[in-house]
């Protein structure tokens, strides 16, 4: 089928199947409050005072049909920084609740994010536009609804280089500073500074999240319940049919199946969210809510990018899979009174386990170029693999992009060997003798067992899956002060490199390199707090 020309956002046709098939919260009134009864809350965007297009998505608005708005401060832009409600639009934030950091937190919700409506893509394929930082809802607690630039530009450059790379995620379509200042305590030391503000239009099929279904039951709201889930099935899961009992178990089990693949994503790339509460968990299995997220540069599987959880490391990289694990858990619970059964609730969050290893297993076959059939020692070899990874730092990203360039020799010395890796460390210690030793025999194992395959069918198939360029918490950085300083060429270099993170784009290499020396302790290179 022929796309269509895309046409501009203010000529779109929209729908509100959200608004019209969920119970609305009876009181319109925006302030911050506790919702009962309802999913969402009926709520337009705050007006900023001078909207303007910083960033936009042309793939993402290729998607929808949508043109690149002419100007950067047109009708188009007023629209997507939330001065202005199209008509057919019907604006709202969702009610939802959650586990942060292990506890209960009650309601939570929508606090600056708004859904302005949904639109079918040149595709036939639905998705919402959200605007995150449009402003006060009844769900913004103590917030003020607002977001930084700093904040969007990563969340709006991060959902694009996670799609690319292959990863299921939330979209972005444009970036657009509101011309008002926001104040933020960036590393919550009592010194407080305006930092300018930006909105980012958000893209997903849905944005909804577990914690959408944990306040309904934890509120004993089971009406609303079954329709939300009744909804997202026919909706987003209409193969598994009509909802009944044993459709919301195997419902169930197809959210355990998703979000064990999409660990197993991020575990491939290196990514660390750095929030996984069981609101920033989609139900459909997407990266959903980019805040302190950072990426693997030393491999080191207690790593966190998020400075408020470097003391319990809860959400660091290693324990990714066994805390989705968890979240699925809570969304069981939330949905124990649709199936009454935990049989299959069990059964099911033991194929998360399953399909998480499994698929692992499997994708580091992929990185390390491994064929079929696997070999009794396979596992070994890659578990001794992560041993020698985290013994000295070395670059995550760098080290299985470069295995591929290794000579299979296994004759060579063994500083030859270790020689094409050389860029991936960041420590002398690599060096000393008895670590080469040990890589190089390790590299010696690793030629044995994969020398019988042809090298060039191998090193292809490895960089398919072993990323030559990643989003570098540094280089998010250095994206953001060009930026601020009103230069958006660095973001969109950095965005159209990260367009083909598997490709090797020669011109592009210093995107490649390891983090330098100066980027290691600088705020927002390397940890993040949540401000944002
Ligand atoms: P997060 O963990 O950042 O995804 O956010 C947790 C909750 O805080 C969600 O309900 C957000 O909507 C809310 N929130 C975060 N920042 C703000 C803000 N600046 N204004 C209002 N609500 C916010
Ligand atoms: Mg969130």
């Amino acid at each position: 089928m022929l796309s269509p020309t895309p046409v501009d956002l203010t000529a779109i046709e929209f729908e509100n199947t959200f608004v019209r098939e969920l119970p609305a919260d009876p009181v319109l009134t925006n302030v911050p409050r506790p919702v009962r009864n309802a999913s969402y809350t009926r709520v337009e965007p705050t007006p900023v005072p001078a909207p303007r297009l910083l960033g936009w998505s042309d793939d993402v608005g290729a998607m929808l049909g949508i043109a690149r708005p002419l100007s950067p401060t047109g009708p188009a832009v007023e629209v997507l920084g939330g001065n202005r409600v199209l008509a057919g639009m019907q604006p709202y934030a969702a009610r939802y609740g959650g586990h942060q950091f292990g506890h209960w937190a009650g309601q939570l919700g929508d606090g600056r994010a708004i859904t302005l409506a949904e639109t079918v893509s040149t595709r036939g394929e639905r998705y919402e536009l959200q605007l995150k930082g449009a402003g006060l809802t009844p769900y913004s607690r103590t917030a003020d609804g607002r977001a930084v630039l700093r904040s969007s530009v990563r969340e709006f450059m991060c959902s694009e280089a996670m799609h690319h790379l292959g990863v299921p995620t939330t979209r972005a379509l444009s970036l657009v500073a509101t011309g008002a200042t926001v104040v933020r305590d960036m590393f919550y030391d009592g010194n407080p500074e305006a930092e300018p503000g930006a909105v980012v239009c958000r893209v997903a099929p849905s944005f909804v999240r577990f914690g959408n279904f944990q306040i309904l039951t934890a509120h004993k709201e089971l009406d609303t319940l079954k329709l939300l889930a009744d909804y997202v099935i026919t909706t987003h899961y209409p193969e598994l049919g009509t909802p009944c009992k044993e459709v919301y178990a195997l419902w169930f089990e197809e959210i355990c199946r998703r979000t064990a693949l999409m660990i197993v994503d991020w575990m491939c790339v290196g990514f660390v969210h750095g929030v996984m509460n069981t609101d920033n968990m989609s139900i459909l299995g997407l990266t959903i809510d980019y805040g302190p997220y950072g990426w693997l540069e030393g491999y080191d599987p207690s790593w966190t990018p998020n400075t408020t959880d470097a003391e319990g490391r809860r959400y660091a990289y290693g324990n990714q899979p066994q805390i989705a694990h968890w979240n699925l858990l809570q969304l069981a619970n939330a949905l124990y009174p649709l199936i009454e059964d935990k049989v299959p609730l069990e059964n099911a969050l033991a194929i998360y386990a399953d399909v998480f290893q499994s698929g692992w297993q499997a994708a580091l076959d992929e990185k390390l170029g491994l064929s079929a059939p696997a070999r009794p020692d396979d596992i070994q070899l890659k578990d001794d693999l992560f041993e020698l990874l985290a013994a000295v730092e070395t670059d995550f990203t760098l080290f299985f992009r470069l295995l591929a360039t290794v000579p299979m020799d296994a004759t060579l010395s063994d500083s030859a060997l270790i020689e094409p890796l050389r860029r991936a460390f960041y420590s002398d210690a690599a060096f000393a003798s008895a670590h080469v030793t040990r890589l190089a025999e390790w590299l010696r194992r690793y030629i044995a067992r994969v020398q019988q395959e042809p090298a060039p069918a191998r090193v292809e198939r490895m960089n398919r899956v072993n990323p030559k360029y990643v989003l570098r918490n540094y280089l998010a950085q250095l994206a953001i002060d060009a930026l601020t300083e009103g230069d958006a060429s660095v973001m969109e270099r950095l965005m159209s490199v990260l367009q083909h993170p598997y490709d090797e784009q020669p011109q592009h290499d210093e995107l490649s390199e390891r983090r330098p020396e100066w980027a290691r302790h600088k705020p927002g290179c390397s940890a993040l707090s949540c401000s944002s």
